[in-house]
């Protein structure tokens, strides 16, 4: 009998500064996709209102972020805007494996750190994305316009932006951000495309 052929999750790293709008595109994205999930982040950052816990983030404080650092639960983590945040393997690897695919909002320095990773079965399973917002006024506008930031928030938000979009040229993929819809249609056919990809697809 012929060996059946079963598709490699795609691990999806998604990069830009805040406000960029790639929090809302991964999102919308898994919420439609029922083979595509979103990996919930730690973080010691304050909890902003609205958020849920376990749903937005698994929010600790910083002692019991350290503790899971020294258990070594992270595949990466990161001190990003002053706040540590980081990926627990438990919520990649499994889907993965099963074909699932993971999307993961992270920040340069954990895409660099995932990027550099020696192991053969994120390398094959990787794919990096940056969206980069249209202008650094539209940011602004996109970021003040959200209003859960403090101004001393913001303003080191927007100053960090634009070292994260010097980063962008390291990435496999951007997205020029534009209207949701737009960026929603950009990303699903990047997903799409990478679906199809025969090195992703292993006998079983
Ligand atoms: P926010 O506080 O606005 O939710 O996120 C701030 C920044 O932290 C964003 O750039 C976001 O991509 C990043 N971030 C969220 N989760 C993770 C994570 O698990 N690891 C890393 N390295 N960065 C993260």
């Amino acid at each position: 009998m012929a060996a059946s052929k079963q598709r490699r999750g795609i691990l999806c790293v998604m990069s830009g500064p805040s406000g960029s709008g790639k929090t809302t595109l991964c999102r919308a994205f898994s919420d439609e996709d029922s083979s595509c999930s979103y990996a919930i982040s730690c973080t010691t950052r304050p909890m902003r209102e609205g958020e849920v816990n376990g749903k937005d983030y698994h929010f600790l404080t910083e002692e019991q972020f350290l503790v899971q650092v020294e258990q070594g639960d992270f595949l990466e983590h990161a001190r990003v805007h002053g706040n540590l945040y980081g990926t627990l393997k438990s919520s990649v690897f499994e889907q993965v494996e099963n074909s699932r695919d993971v999307l993961m909002d992270i920040d340069v320095q954990g895409a660099a750190l995932i990027r550099e990773s020696s192991d053969p079965g994120i390398q094959a399973s990787l794919v990096d994305i940056f969206v980069m917002p249209p202008t650094v006024g539209e940011l602004e506008a996109r970021l003040g316009g959200r209003g859960t930031e403090s101004e001393e928030v913001f303003a080191l938000r927007m100053k960090n932006a634009q070292e994260e979009m010097d980063q962008a040229e390291k990435y496999a993929y951007t997205i020029l951000s534009g209207t949701r819809e737009e960026d929603l249609n950009r990303f699903r056919s990047i997903i799409d495309t990478e679906r199809k990809k025969e090195s992703r697809l292993g006998c079983v």
